[in-house]
């Protein structure tokens, strides 16, 4: 499989370069150069897999040869076998034709984990191969950072150096990433804002000069080609456990960065029968603004009650509009660099397009706790506001109530303790047994100034082989 630029203007590349690269060199994102697609009778087949067997059907051609595979199953049987639930994603329902799919029973809470710990595996299995190192540099408002430390605990070939703003994660949060001890993992407080932290992680993938030429700095953002694949997984196991290919579903999927809806909307492509998928996002809206209304336009960064959606820009959303445009990177190219000085609209008929294959809303912090509050009075079962955003956006926007809706339940109420108290319910969410002893563990972390140097400095001095 080949994976090409959606600017147009960089090398394709194959799926180990792919994994190692975060941008392409002319600023766009990686996708495959074609999509695999599934009959009906070969997904009818795979009824009752396990969940690591159908992973592997899923996403062995975005692998190909570039990994054994043998290899790669047995990467993917250690990966899920971590999950706290025999099911790994396991379907609840709420009402007739209403589901929530839990995507949050990994050993971090939150989906990222589906991703981020068979990312730390792909990583080392590949860097062992090559005899490569690198180094992760990642900035994190919260799921991201604490589902990378854990994914890339077990590596010999990666060092994590993980920057969160000091004293402005929640401590749940901060806790799944300062608790985590391994001589090959680095959290930094940055005395800062999250955009801070953002934008020296940024300034440090262009000018990689601080690590002497010794090894290389390496994504586990969305931009990162591999989470979207494994991402796309979870819509079959829905679809198989429904009812399914039989029978279309319909999908809620809360975003900001338009990473994991954009895994529906592959899943579609690769034969799964979807007819409903909804964006469903927080009063950072610029997706949902953009699909009501054709226009893309950045706004101030609002702070929610569900912090894993606050975003301005959506990185992902690139992707979609690479296809929107007939894969043309200069058209996509020349879109993205006027959105940078203002609101751009695309052509209406490429607009009606996108309308078709998504709906969307935009749900504020009261309707989220209205939600968390309505679900919890009428059926003992918690919410974490983000995928009450996406319940509240499933119920506004279903088009047919005999297909079944499943929103993507991104995340355990436990991590987000304060939206349950804003919502008026009197209960505190219990942490899984698991992790029951968060707050007694000890925490590793270092305290850095807001200095681009200082932070590339504690680096070159810290990996491991430095
Ligand atoms: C990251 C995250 C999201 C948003 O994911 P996208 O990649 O933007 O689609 C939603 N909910 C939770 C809990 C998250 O951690």
């Amino acid at each position: 499989m080949r994976y090409i630029s959606t600017r147009g203007d960089a090398p394709a590349l194959g799926f180990e370069d792919v994994l190692l690269t975060g941008l392409a060199t002319d600023g766009g994102l990686y996708v495959p150069e074609s999509l695999p697609h599934f009959s009906i009778e070969e997904i009818r087949s795979w009824r009752g897999l396990s969940y690591s067997e159908l992973a592997f059907n899923v996403m062995h051609p975005f692998v190909d040869d570039a990994i054994p595979a043998d290899d790669f199953r047995a990467m993917l049987e250690e990966t899920y076998k971590e999950f706290a639930h025999q099911a790994v994603a396991p379907l609840v329902q709420l009402d007739t034709n209403e589901w929530v799919m839990e995507l949050f029973r990994g050993p971090t809470l939150a989906f990222k984990d589906f991703a981020l710990q068979l990312l730390g595996r792909l990583l080392d299995y590949v860097l062992e191969k090559r005899k490569q190192h690198v180094v992760i540099m990642g900035a994190t408002s919260g799921d991201t950072g604490s589902a990378a430390i854990e994914g890339c605990r077990r590596c010999e070939h990666v060092d994590i150096f993980i920057l969160h703003p000091h004293e402005r994660v929640s401590e749940v949060q901060r806790r799944q990433m300062t608790t985590v001890l391994g001589d090959n993992i680095h959290n930094i407080a940055v005395r800062g804002n999250f955009d801070d932290c953002q934008r020296m992680v940024k300034e440090s993938f262009g000018d990689q000069s601080f690590l002497g030429g010794k090894t290389q700095l390496a994504a586990v953002n969305s931009i990162n080609w591999a989470r979207i694949m494994a991402q796309i997984v979870y819509y079959f196991h829905a679809s198989l456990a429904l009812g399914g290919p039989d029978r279309s579903l319909a999908f809620s999927v809360p975003t900001g960065n338009f990473g994991d809806i954009f895994a529906g909307y592959l899943a579609k492509k690769m034969g799964l029968p979807i007819s409903q998928l909804v964006i469903a996002t927080n009063r950072n809206d610029i997706l949902h603004r953009f699909m009501s209304g054709n226009r893309y336009e950045q706004h101030q960064l609002e702070h929610t009650l569900s912090p894993s959606m606050d975003i301005m820009v959506s990185s992902n959303f690139e992707r979609l509009l690479f296809d929107l445009h007939g894969r043309d990177g200069a058209l996509v190219k020349d879109l993205l660099e006027r959105a940078q000085q203002g609101p751009v609209s695309i052509e209406d008929y490429r607009w009606r397009h996108a309308r078709k294959l998504f709906d969307s809303d935009a749900v504020d912090d009261k309707l989220t706790c209205d939600t968390i509050r309505e679900v919890f009075e009428r059926n003992e079962y918690l919410l974490d506001p983000h995928t009450a955003i996406g319940v509240r956006a499933a119920r506004n926007c279903r088009r047919d109530p005999a297909v079944p809706m499943v929103t993507l339940g991104t995340a355990h109420p436990a991590k987000f303790p304060d939206a349950i108290a804003e919502s008026g319910l009197s209960i505190k969410p219990e942490l899984p047994v698991h992790m029951a002893d968060l707050f007694e563990r000890e925490e590793r972390c270092s305290v850095l100034e807001n200095d681009l140097s200082a932070v590339q400095s504690f680096i070159a001095d810290h990996w491991k082989h430095a």
